[in-house]
């Protein structure tokens, strides 16, 4: 019994604290979390440096709104911009609403081209978020079944499929193309290396933006900065959350060019957006990615739980494909020798807490795991595939 809304179906277990890698439930139990509260918690449950950047702001100044110049977002955006190769940033609360910054700064690239009906294209089993614009950008009926009429304005097509875009280069009213650079809720899917430089070359030569989703896979989750990076190339538009604040609710949509342009006075706002508290704690995710060099760990990690994994699992029966970039993983699964509606619930009973989709565990680890926490995961990963 519950006064809450049946949208979420929780395991039945509750965390009161957490360290790193690790939560503590109402018994005192110690869970693995190799999930990061779904990518999020990337530097580990209560950092030292996030929690005291969140007591020192919390003493100063938590919110303002921004009629009024924020001193903190400000500079966040300049760090930022300067990672990123971007222009200009839009701050918001969450990964959908990135998102939806970013179709609004699309539908006003079409009115600049006095395209009347904008399509963007998305891809086939892509999350952009719930939204009811950035549902409609997701490729999947699951998101979207109850939700029409949805808006029109998006067409699906095959993901890490070059031609699958090229065919629409004729189509007038295609005005971006909007892609996460891997597939994070679809099971970490890692398309081909040029897929994107490909993709982008489409974009420049039809005058289309190139819109890229890194809510899950930017923030040091793929051992780069920006999963993009790995294609040395610079999209127009570029969408953080997750990561991004450690925990606290912060997103971003940053542009580069025409595309940083399009938000003018009175086009876009948010009450709670980029206020001092979350800008401040993001800086400091920023300033733990550099300090404790981050993404050396994540490389590190990431070689040594591949090898791992291959090792360990590459043989069993119930094991049919491997996924790993940096610190985003996952293991496909036989189902037809494993049932995996099991397993979210056996893993909880191992004290592991993972994600099943599809037919796939999919692991994302905090990015300050050890080598010696690496152990304890893989072990109770094949623990929890052969059992
Ligand atoms: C999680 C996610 C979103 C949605 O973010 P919210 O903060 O839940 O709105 C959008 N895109 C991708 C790729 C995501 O993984």
């Amino acid at each position: 019994m519950s006064n809450l809304m049946s949208n979420y179906s929780p395991l039945n277990v509750t965390f009161t604290s957490g360290s790193g890698c690790w939560l503590t439930d109402t018994s005192g139990k110690k869970y693995f979390d190799a999930l990061s509260g779904v990518g999020v918690v990337n530097l580990g449950h209560c950092h030292p440096k996030i929690t005291q950047s969140i007591i020192e702001q919390s003493q100063e100044l938590l919110h303002t709104s921004n009629w009024y110049r924020i001193e903190h977002q400000e500079e966040l955006a300049v760090r930022l911009c300067k990672l990123a190769n971007m222009d200009k940033v839009f701050f918001s609360n969450s990964g959908a609403e990135a998102n939806e910054a970013a179709i609004k700064i699309a539908r006003l690239f079409a009115r600049q081209k006095n395209i009347d009906m904008p399509v963007i294209l998305t891809a086939k089993e892509s999350f952009h978020g719930r939204t009811m614009a950035t549902l409609s950008a997701t490729g999947s009926s699951k998101v979207q079944a109850g939700f029409s009429p949805l808006m029109s304005e998006f067409i699906h097509v095959n993901f890490d499929d070059v031609e699958a875009i090229k065919k629409y280069s004729d189509n007038k009213n295609i005005v971006a193309v909007m892609l996460e650079p891997i597939q994070g809720e679809a099971g970490v899917i890692i398309p081909q290396h040029d897929y994107l430089n490909q993709v982008q070359a489409i974009c420049e030569e039809n005058d289309w933006l190139f819109i890229l989703d890194e809510v899950q896979s930017g923030m040091g989750r793929t051992g780069k900065l920006f999963a993009h990076q790995y294609n040395d190339l610079i999209p127009d538009v570029l969408c953080l959350a997750k990561g991004l604040g450690n925990g606290v609710p912060i997103g971003a949509c940053l542009a580069k060019g025409i595309a940083s342009e399009m938000l003018i006075a009175g086009t876009h706002g948010s009450t709670f957006g980029g206020n001092p508290l979350v800008c401040k704690v993001a800086l400091s995710v920023l300033d733990v990615f550099e300090e404790d060099a981050i993404l050396d760990n994540v490389n590190e990690m990431s070689d040594y739980i591949n090898d791992q994994l291959k090792k360990n699992l590459e043989h069993c029966s119930v094991v049919n494909q491997i996924r790993v970039k940096g610190l985003m993983i996952a293991i496909g699964l036989d189902e037809s020798v494993i049932d995996c509606t099991q397993l979210l619930q056996k893993a909880l009973d191992d004290e592991l807490l993972i994600n099943i989709t599809g037919n796939s565990i999919r692991i994302l680890p905090p990015l300050v795991i050890t080598q010696q926490e690496v152990d304890i995961l893989i072990k109770k990963i094949i623990k929890l595939i052969n059992a």
